[in-house]
């Protein structure tokens, strides 16, 4: 579905183009015809799905639509500093041709900023993201007027009860309007988010576009090495795992190739799949992957969708996909049909915060195998519990926007 068939203000539509955003993702198709009409909403959707433009667009429309002026129309909570930033850039980017603005308050930063929040809060930016405490830490002062809120959107939902924000987010909501619309987000729905949603949310609109998690049966391992362990672990576990056929998954094609080639001086029997290759020969590869005469493919996630090769039950994931849902699809090549399989993945230091997140979608912590001794210490997992930025990527122009001052007015 384009964004034109949405009935966007003109203004609003240049900068969902000018963002890059061509066709609504899944939960914005859902998602902003309900917030259109003015209901509460409820979502289950996790980061990468499309979800912040999914509350951000229809809650923009209706400001550039209505008076929107001297006072705070919309506040977004979210658990993290990272996340409240990404947010500020996603709105300035889409508001880049509206006269809509926005300001991100979060912990941590000097007295500098906390005066500019303060003046973005008295002169009422029309969108506040904000983390809990800080927007708290204002509102005990005394000059933060929420009268003419009329939204609220709580954003990763589950994560702010798990860092302990509960009594935070009913305080500040003790401060708004009571009729104002509410969209609450979360990755999971556990029970303490639909005792809140019940309290908070007006006969919502429920929504779920969860990421499929993975079949139980695909047994999960992870290892948790230095980089330069890698290439050796690898090729340990390529020779001493059973199996009848393999993918190694990198996230750079480079790193594919480089691993190829280490791995055929090992003299394993090994193909690489990458979009350097024609479609020609990715199928050539594939054909004789398939047929068992390559048992080794090492890949980049081109091959993570999609392939059903049953005899696939090894699949190594040589590095950690930047992506959560990346994860679930490539260890998902392996275990089809009736076959049992086993996903093996290698995570450096670097890789532990994503590794986490990824934890934190299956619910469930992945067991930690131990290196064999002969490949010497290992650090210990201790991931940061930031969540990580999804990096705001995107042409010469589109990065202009982050350059404007979030407090334009
Ligand atoms: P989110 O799930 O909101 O964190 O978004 C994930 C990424 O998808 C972000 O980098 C967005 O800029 C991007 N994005 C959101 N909506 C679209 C769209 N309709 N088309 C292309 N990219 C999008």
């Amino acid at each position: 579905m384009r964004f034109s068939e949405f009935n966007f203000h003109p203004t609003l539509l240049e900068g969902i183009e000018a963002s890059g955003y061509e066709n609504a993702t899944p939960v914005q198709e859902q998602v902003i015809p309900i917030i259109m009409n003015g209901r509460d909403l409820i979502a289950s959707a996790q980061t990468g799905t499309g979800k912040t433009a999914a509350f951000l667009l229809p809650m923009m429309n209706h400001l550039i639509s209505n008076n929107h002026g001297s006072k705070v129309s919309g506040v977004i909570i979210v658990p993290t500093r990272e996340l409240a930033i990404q947010i500020g850039q996603v709105i300035e980017g889409l508001s880049y041709f509206t006269s809509i603005s926005s300001i991100a308050i979060y912990g941590g930063s000097d007295g500098q900023n906390f005066v500019a929040e303060k003046k973005a809060l008295q002169t009422g930016a029309d969108i506040v993201v904000c983390t809990p405490g800080r927007l708290l830490a204002h509102l005990k002062m005394g000059y933060v007027k929420f009268d003419a809120i009329q939204f609220l959107v709580l954003d990763e939902a589950d994560r702010m009860l798990d860092m302990g924000f509960q009594d935070d987010i009913n305080t500040i909501i003790s401060h708004l309007p009571t009729k104002r619309q509410t969209l609450l987000f979360s990755a999971t729905m556990p029970e303490k988010i639909r005792r809140l949603a019940k309290n908070i949310l007006h006969t919502p609109a429920e929504i779920n576009i969860a990421i499929s998690k993975p079949p139980e049966k695909i047994v999960q391992q992870a290892y948790i090495i230095f980089e330069p362990q890698k290439l050796p672990l690898v090729k340990h576990l390529l020779q001493n795992t059973p199996h009848r056929s393999a993918v190694v998954f990198c996230g750079r094609k480079q790193d594919v190739k480089q691993l190829t080639r280490e791995l055929h001086h090992a003299k394993l029997k090994v193909a690489e799949i990458h979009s350097d290759l024609e479609q020609f020969q990715r199928e050539e590869v594939l054909q004789a992957f398939t047929s068992g005469r390559i048992p080794i493919i090492i890949a980049t996630d081109i091959l993570s969708r999609g392939i059903d090769i049953d005899t696939i039950d090894l699949v190594i994931n040589y590095d950690v996909p930047s992506d959560e849902e990346d994860y679930v699809h490539r260890i998902g090549r392996t275990a089809r049909a009736e076959a049992d399989g086993i996903a093996m993945t290698l995570v450096s230091e670097s890789d532990q915060s994503r590794f986490a997140d990824i934890e934190h979608l299956l619910g469930k912590q992945v067991e930690k195998v131990s290196v064999p001794e002969q490949f010497g210490t290992t650090p210990l997992y201790q991931p940061s519990t930031k969540k990580r930025s999804s990096g705001y990527g995107g042409n010469n122009k589109q990065r202009n926007f982050r350059n404007k001052n979030f407090n334009r007015r």
